[in-house]
């Protein structure tokens, strides 16, 4: 969903659009932000996380914007889609601290009728569970 368009005035994209959940809420566009929005271009993304934490309100409001867009971005699919339900997880949860009120803020507002009912869960979870998924994957795939 990451060139989901949520933002028409949004910062380009590489894809060639604008305001792309990917354009405002990957890693590097966060830590973009943050870099301009506080004028330290020497922060890494670790840093930025840790200035967010520590209440800097520009690095704050970047992760603030970031979950905004994925929620927004979740919700347009799931008006579209109608799923039970949808589960976040991935690279990135673990600034879920950060992001997640926002997220479910934005899911929120902006899911209408029947698919304000599909439950939004955040689930951080370690890399470890996903490369034990895809084992699980391949070995059902080889002894169907
Ligand atoms: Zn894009």
């Amino acid at each position: 969903m990451g060139h989901i368009s949520v933002d028409p005035a949004g910062p380009r994209c590489h894809c060639g659009t604008v305001g792309c959940v990917e354009a405002i809420a990957s890693t590097k566009a966060i830590l973009d932000s943050v870099r301009r929005d506080t004028g330290r271009s020497d922060l890494d993304f670790d840093g930025a996380v840790r200035l967010a934490r520590e209440g800097d309100r520009a690095a704050w409001g970047a992760f603030a914007r970031a979950g905004h867009a994925i929620g927004v971005g979740i919700a347009n699919l799931v008006n579209l889609v109608g799923p039970e339900r949808v589960v976040v997880t991935g690279e990135g949860l673990d600034t879920y601290d950060l992001l997640g009120v926002h997220i479910t803020e934005a899911y929120a507002a902006h899911c209408f009728k029947a698919a304000a009912r599909c439950p939004l869960v955040l689930r951080p979870l370690p890399w470890e569970v996903w490369a034990r998924s895809a084992a699980v994957i391949g070995i059902q795939a080889l002894f169907p």
